[in-house]
């Protein structure tokens, strides 16, 4: 089965009071690979932010013949509301079951660790054939043995199955992109995806994504996968922070040629950070102004 992006992301309502959407959106992108969107409307208000969340994060299933690798948890602690152990666990069975195998052991990891991608990371304690790389730079370096971070390059076997994990900090200090050689899928996080790219650290941040274009020279790439979507399908325009309904929004997917599109933007603007606006994604120093919807 052929990879696939044929699919409508639920991307929040109006009145989540009244919205049918799940809990979590499940998309088989082929037989062994699944992506999976948390609904804007299953995550938990807290006295701070009351109502719901607007992360929508994406977290995504990739399955071997003998270890499966989930790349983050999701936004939410609660399994009432968002159930993203039970789901993974009904997946790798499912999967299983119509192999006739014994159902594969799971790996969890992050593509970095901000709340967003590691929220559910307790709903698999204690559960069978299942561990957690816990999130930050030192179990992060130390799981993958990558002492030169952010230096350096690793692989992981699934089984028939072979990921490249690299370091690119930069939107956080131990994000990894993953790269998949079955379905050539790069998965790139919070670092490079069709919405407000939130840059911490622009040096480190640069250097990242340098790195990761030499790699993308070197590899064919299917599709660019980020965690999140923010820009509408109009040119440039995005939907701001903290919307929670988010109509004719930009495709998750990205390509190639958005990544040589940032690291020439990034040259161009050098040691002097700015917000600088594109078609598809907008570079963002951490602390500056919000920039306004519409180009
Ligand atoms: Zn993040
Ligand atoms: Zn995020």
């Amino acid at each position: 089965m052929a990879g696939n992006l044929n699919v409508t992301w639920i991307h929040g309502a109006p009145n989540c009071a009244i919205s049918t959407d799940p809990p979590i959106q499940i998309h088989r992108f082929d037989d062994d690979t699944f992506i999976l969107r948390q609904s804007k409307c299953s995550e938990p208000g807290t006295a701070a932010h009351p109502g719901p969340s607007y992360e929508a994060p994406f977290m995504y299933l990739l399955i071997g013949t003998t270890k499966a690798l989930l790349l983050d948890t999701g936004a939410s602690q609660s399994p009432a509301i968002f159930p993203i152990a039970s789901t993974i666990g009904k997946l790798l069975h499912g999967h299983a079951n119509a192999l006739g195998q014994p159902t594969v052991s799971l790996l969890i990891a992050h593509s970095h660790s901000h709340g967003d991608h590691v929220a559910g990371d307790d709903q698999f304690l204690g559960i069978a054939n299942t561990s957690i790389v816990a999130p930050g730079l030192a179990t992060v370096k130390a799981f993958f043995g990558l002492p030169r971070w952010p230096y350096g390059m690793t692989s992981i076997d699934l089984g028939n199955r072979l990921l490249d994990v690299m370091p690119i900090p930069g939107h956080e200090d131990s994000h990894i992109a993953v790269y998949d050689r079955n379905t050539k899928l790069l998965l790139t996080g919070d670092t490079l995806y069709p919405g407000l790219l939130v840059v911490e650290d622009w040096p480190v941040y640069v250097r990242s994504i340098a790195r990761l274009k030499t790699f993308v020279d070197a590899n064919p790439v299917s599709f660019v996968l980020g965690a999140h979507i923010e820009m509408t399908n109009q040119p440039g325009k995005w939907f701001g922070l903290g919307s929670l309904f988010q109509p004719k929004e930009h495709v998750l997917q990205l390509e190639p040629r958005h990544l040589v599109e940032l690291l020439d933007a990034l040259v161009v603007i050098g040691s002097h950070p700015r917000t600088d606006r594109h078609a598809d994604f907008i570079i963002y120093p951490a602390g500056q102004p919000s920039p306004p919807l519409h180009p």
